[in-house]
């Protein structure tokens, strides 16, 4: 926890005999409040201005004998020591509310800036904490507004009370980006799941030489190794079959420049060595496509 001591932040000294009224009693809780008036964000060397600000405004303005918060809660996360620990606060509207719980303020407004930000919300967080091992405080937590009539702490800071004060979540990574390469050999889980029987093994291919439609029969799947091998031997069947059209392209390309360079040959007899050339390599796929390698 960043806390920051009255002598740290430069507070007066709390009017006395009532200022320092002690109060070691087990609290029920925490309840949070706002500032209830504007605020614009500022830096955080600004800070402390504003905490004795709120001290001033509450020893000359409201007449108290001190600050009215146990601790105060900067934008930046920093806990400011206000009454601090075992003592009363004069925040929760009336005496035995002001017994009843601590009091954290979250400087946020109610224009301006009215969200509290996520350093805020751990520093609330680690005010509430601090209260609970330290107060003791217990499990108890609420807004200004449970048990008196007022908007305070404001809706946003009163949602998050409600759903239990948490730590906000860690920033979500972004999604991992992958290349098209990638894309194009990852599987998903639904592949995954559309290949693997309910046993974990994989379906067989059915164009698998012992493959067996009756999904009752062992031939019917394939342990994953055999689907490693039959993927081996569809590449090495590409391989070749890429190999054939590259020799075929070849032959080609050296026809027609012979063609070119001789010339005096009609156009009919061009076309028709080059379609002669076409057919042949693709015969030559389909042979190597039909051969088990
Ligand atoms: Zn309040
Ligand atoms: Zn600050």
């Amino acid at each position: 926890m960043k806390l920051v001591s009255r002598s740290q932040w430069g507070a007066r000294a709390y009017r006395t005999p009532n200022g320092a009224t002690p109060y070691s009693r087990p609290r029920r809780g925490v309840k949070f409040h706002y500032l209830g008036t504007a605020y614009s964000d500022r830096s955080h060397d600004k800070c402390d201005d504003y905490v004795r600000q709120i001290q001033a405004q509450h020893m000359d303005g409201n007449g108290w004998s001190d600050i009215g918060y146990s601790f105060v809660v900067c934008t930046h996360g920093y806990v400011y020591e206000g009454r601090g620990l075992k003592r009363r606060n004069s925040a929760n509207g009336n005496t035995s509310l002001n017994e009843q719980d601590y009091a954290v303020l979250l400087m946020v407004g109610s224009t301006g800036l009215t969200k509290p930000t996520d350093a805020q919300l751990h520093g609330a967080r680690d005010a509430l904490e601090y209260c609970r091992t330290q107060g003791p405080a217990g499990m108890w937590i609420g807004g200004h507004r449970d048990g008196y009539a007022t908007a305070c702490p404001g809706d946003a800071v009163y949602a998050w009370v409600k759903a239990g004060a948490p730590r906000p979540a860690a920033s979500p990574t972004p999604p991992k980006t992958t290349t098209p390469e990638e894309n194009d050999v990852a599987f998903t889980k639904d592949d995954l799941e559309t290949l693997a029987g309910t046993d974990g093994v994989f379906k067989a291919p059915k164009d698998a030489a012992d493959y067996s439609a009756d999904p009752k029969s062992p031939k019917h799947y394939w342990a994953f190794g055999s689907h490693v091998n039959d993927n081996t031997t569809r590449i090495r069947r590409i391989d070749k079959t890429t190999a054939a059209l590259t020799a075929q392209v070849a032959a080609l390309a050296a026809a027609v420049a012979a063609l070119a360079r001789d010339g005096g040959l009609p156009l009919a007899q061009v076309q028709a060595a080059a379609e002669a050339g076409a057919k042949a390599a693709l015969e030559q796929l389909g042979d190597t496509l039909t051969k088990e390698s």
